[in-house]
């Protein structure tokens, strides 16, 4: 069993496209079917490698949207530059295939017994894993206080809005829209800075545990923000997407 385990997570395997769901308008979630998929923890990613006809090759990586025991989903954000999120978010139909390796990674993983409180902080996609750890902690019925501080441009550039408007017990919400507002918006409206970690995060005395992700400049201002408050570095984790994904 261990040995298929392993060769799963390390070879490439096809993935048929099921739903997709548009989120916003330029985030797509895609249900992915593997025949051999291995199952995945929350937090992890997946790596996906598009083939042209000319055999051109890209691969590029995409957190895992789902819980642990649900079908395989991701969510892509479109940069209309990019090589590969546009045919993730515009091109790829049901019933498409390309290739998944995974599921990848052991740090930025979240289990009931990990414990907290947790502060979940997310620019723009970097929701994407976070929304898998609530999803597992509402699954196992786990009691764990949470908070997710999610910064987005603009409230239609939220990501899962629906369900995050409805969030289990002991799930806090708090958005930031950073570049405009709806009408009488009374949340905050700029980027996340020491002051807002101030009153968002929880206190560090409380032992909490940090799980960040984003772009990689939302990360690391993040992740020293906490650390200023008091968070022992240990206790923050970081996903980075890179440059852009906000
Ligand atoms: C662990 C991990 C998890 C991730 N999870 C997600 C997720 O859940 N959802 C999500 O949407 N994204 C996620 N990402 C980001 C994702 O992997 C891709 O980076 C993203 O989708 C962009 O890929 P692309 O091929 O569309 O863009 P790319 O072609 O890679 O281009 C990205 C940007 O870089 C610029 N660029 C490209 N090449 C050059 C160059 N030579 N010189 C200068 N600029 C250049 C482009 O103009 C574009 O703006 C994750 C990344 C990591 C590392």
């Amino acid at each position: 069993m261990a040995g298929t385990a392993v060769r799963g997570r390390l070879t490439w395997q096809t993935a048929t496209v099921g739903p997709v769901t548009d989120e916003t308008p330029h985030v797509r979630t895609l249900s992915l079917s593997v025949p051999d998929w291995s199952g995945h923890r929350a937090g992890q990613h997946v790596d996906v490698r598009l083939t042209a006809e000319d055999g051109y090759q890209a691969e590029r990586e995409y957190s895992i949207a789902s819980a642990p025991g649900e079908p395989l989903a991701i969510t892509v954000e479109r940069l209309d530059d990019g090589e590969v999120s546009p045919y993730l978010t515009e091109e790829a139909q049901s019933g498409d295939q390309f290739e998944v390796r995974g599921p990848v990674g052991g740090y930025f993983v979240w289990e009931p017994d990990t414990g907290g409180p947790l502060l979940l902080a997310a620019g723009g996609s970097g929701v994407v894993p976070l929304r898998a750890i609530l999803r597992h902690r509402a699954r196992t019925r786990s009691a764990v206080p949470v908070k997710l501080l999610y910064s987005s441009r603009s409230w239609e550039d939220v990501i899962y809005s629906s369900e995050l408007d409805l969030p289990a017990d002991g799930v806090e919400v708090i958005y930031t829209l950073t570049r405009s507002q709806p009408r009488a918006w009374k949340g905050y409206a700029r980027r996340v800075d020491e002051q807002m970690l101030a009153e968002v995060a929880w206190p560090a005395g409380q032992g909490p545990l940090a799980y960040v992700c984003g772009p990689t400049s939302f990360v690391e201002s993040v992740a020293t923000g906490l650390v200023g408050l008091g968070y022992p570095a240990g206790r923050v984790k970081t996903e980075r997407f890179g440059a852009t994904g906000q």
